[in-house]
């Protein structure tokens, strides 16, 4: 594991290199879903800050045993409203909101327990039917009615691109997501922040670091493959 997570490390900065970006600028969220705390702690031990959760009842367990390293926990599966309560107590970074209803929910919920949660926008690039996501078409006007949300603060987008083995398939999703990212920033609506990109994965995210993620979810390159796939 520990070496599996320095190569990683090492990946990340030379992508970064090779391209003139700063690897500083490029966070590793290490997805630690499907495996348990025993598992994960060794990574944190490694110098992993950021866990990627995907499934909310999981989460809870997992985050109560390993509550006393300063860790940040960031969502990244899809999320139910009737789950946004316990999303905004366990989670710094949710980068999964993809309707109004969601967003007003966590929100309400925030502010319950006077919170300001950090939010992403999902975007489905490829208007896949089974992924989540608002497509690329709805999205500003998304972030336009999310803008209003009090207690949300949207740092920036999120994408699942089409699967392929080949990562140069998936470069234009990638690209996509950036153009995006940049057209809403442009926009400057109130309270949307477009500073994060979270792309790319264990088999792509190289070229993710070459078209600009900030965020990187990596979670088979560092501690193998899970039991079932998700
Ligand atoms: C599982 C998952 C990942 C990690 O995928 P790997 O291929 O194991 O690196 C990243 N992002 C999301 C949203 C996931 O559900």
């Amino acid at each position: 594991m520990k070496n599996r997570l320095e190569n990683i490390r090492n990946a990340i900065r030379e992508a970064a290199i090779s391209c003139g970006r700063n690897p500083a600028d490029i966070r590793l969220a290490a997805v630690s879903k499907n495996f348990p705390a025993d598992a994960v702690r060794p990574a944190i031990e490694s110098g992993v800050d950021i866990l990627g959760e995907s499934y909310i009842q999981e989460a809870r367990e997992k985050i109560a045993l390993l509550s006393s390293y300063p860790v940040s926990w960031h969502f990244i599966g899809h999320l139910q409203s009737n789950k946004a309560k316990y999303a905004v107590k366990l989670f710094d970074l949710i980068h999964t909101v993809d309707s109004v209803r969601l967003a007003e929910e966590l929100s309400r919920q925030a502010a319950r327990i006077s919170k300001i949660q950090r939010i992403l926008i999902q975007i489905n690039l490829g208007n896949e039917d089974s992924k989540s996501g608002i497509s690329v078409d709805n999205a500003e006007k998304l972030a336009r009615e999310i803008s209003r949300f009090e207690h949300l603060s949207v740092r920036g987008l999120m994408s699942i691109p089409p699967f392929s083995d080949e990562p140069e398939q998936i470069r234009p999703h990638f690209k996509l997501l950036g153009e995006l990212r940049d057209k809403i920033k442009a926009c400057a609506i109130p309270n949307i922040f477009m500073d994060e990109l979270s792309m790319g994965m264990s088999g792509d995210f190289r070229v993710a670091i070459e078209e600009g993620a900030t965020l990187v979810r990596i979670g088979t390159a560092i501690f193998g493959e899970r039991a079932y796939k998700t």
